[in-house]
């Protein structure tokens, strides 16, 4: 006898239907209050990463830091120069140093690296489609996630325009993973494990208007050094984290397309792409995701879904 617990099709439909009710019971998404909070000195005062993609010379320190302050696994000894590891983010890498070549030949290529991790918009999408507000975009800047408000409907990997949160589809107590600005470390006054790591200075952290100021400082300076353009100042409403550089940021793998637009529009728009019943097969998965956290957090043993008619 093994000390699992059964899952019979009764629960199961039990689950199913405490889901498809959580359905009809989503809060709707209050685009007042969000509009209030940006217009208010809180927004202002937000925090940011100012990432200087000419200062980067690829080190992959800032990475390195990262896994170790999210006890992640760490990096290999050796990777290949001028490769990008791992090669996109994934639930065990919250950020990665992407290496593009932006100039040179091919004996002699030219490589820009940059540093990528969640975006930290202002109007996150991603929390404006979690029906639990499991992901919040709390006043100092920071997207932050909840595992134990998860319901583990993934509609924020639907909904992020960056293609950031990522599952952890082998887990059998599952979490949306991504970078989460090091809150605690800000909230303890301590600079993002990343930009402490940064041996160069690519990395700043500080209030985002200072670090606007400091970036159109910096171009205005050096005009034949960057283009003139701050990504991340108005994409998607505006992102905490915020990239100079001296190519086209396409060359870089950043989408130049983005609209300028408020989340609530984003929003209805990535929600008008998912069809009803993905809705409601991802709520079902979501149902089942959370009761099984809610069983292990408890401490009851793992469970298995068995259909007890065969
Ligand atoms: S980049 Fe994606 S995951 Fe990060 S805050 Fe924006 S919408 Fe959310
Ligand atoms: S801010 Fe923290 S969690 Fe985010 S990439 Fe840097 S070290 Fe990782
Ligand atoms: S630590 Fe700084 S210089 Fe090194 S890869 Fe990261 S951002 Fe670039």
């Amino acid at each position: 006898m093994n000390n699992q617990t059964t899952i019979t099709r009764r629960d199961f439909l039990k689950l199913s239907g405490a889901s498809a009710l959580a359905l009809t019971a989503l809060p709707a998404f209050d685009g007042q209050a969000l509009a209030g909070f940006l217009g208010s000195e809180q927004a202002a005062n937000q925090m940011g990463i100012l990432i200087d993609t000419t200062k980067c010379v690829g080190c992959r320190q800032c990475q390195a830091a990262c896994n170790l302050r999210n006890n992640l696994p760490p990096l290999p000894e050796k990777i290949l120069p001028n490769q990008t590891f791992p090669a996109q983010l994934s639930a065990t890498a919250f950020t990665n140093v992407q290496f593009f070549q932006t100039g040179g030949a091919e004996d002699a290529p030219v490589f820009t690296t940059i540093k990528r991790q969640c975006m930290h918009c202002l109007e996150p999408a991603c929390a404006a489609v979690c029906p639990v507000g499991a992901i919040v975009k709390t006043p100092l800047g920071p997207v932050t996630y909840d595992a134990e408000k998860c319901l583990g409907c993934r509609y924020c990997m639907a909904a992020c325009p960056f293609n950031i949160p990522k599952f952890e589809w082998d887990s059998a107590n599952p979490r949306i993973r991504k970078c989460d600005m090091c809150a605690d470390r800000i909230a303890a006054g301590e600079l993002p494990a990343c930009v402490q790591a940064c041996p160069t200075g690519a990395l700043e952290f500080g209030p985002r208007k200072e670090l606007i100021a400091q970036a159109q400082a910096r171009i205005g300076k050096n005009p034949d050094k960057y283009v003139p353009y701050i990504y991340g100042l108005s994409a998607v409403g505006g992102t905490s984290v915020m990239y100079l550089a001296a190519v086209p940021f396409d060359q870089l793998g950043l989408n130049v397309n983005l609209p300028d637009s408020a989340v609530p529009e984003l929003t209805l728009q990535v929600m008008d792409k998912i069809p009803a019943i993905a809705i409601t097969v991802a709520l079902l998965a979501g149902g089942v995701a959370w009761w099984r956290g809610r069983k292990t957090r408890a401490g009851e043993p793992e469970s298995s879904i068995e259909d007890a008619e065969h």
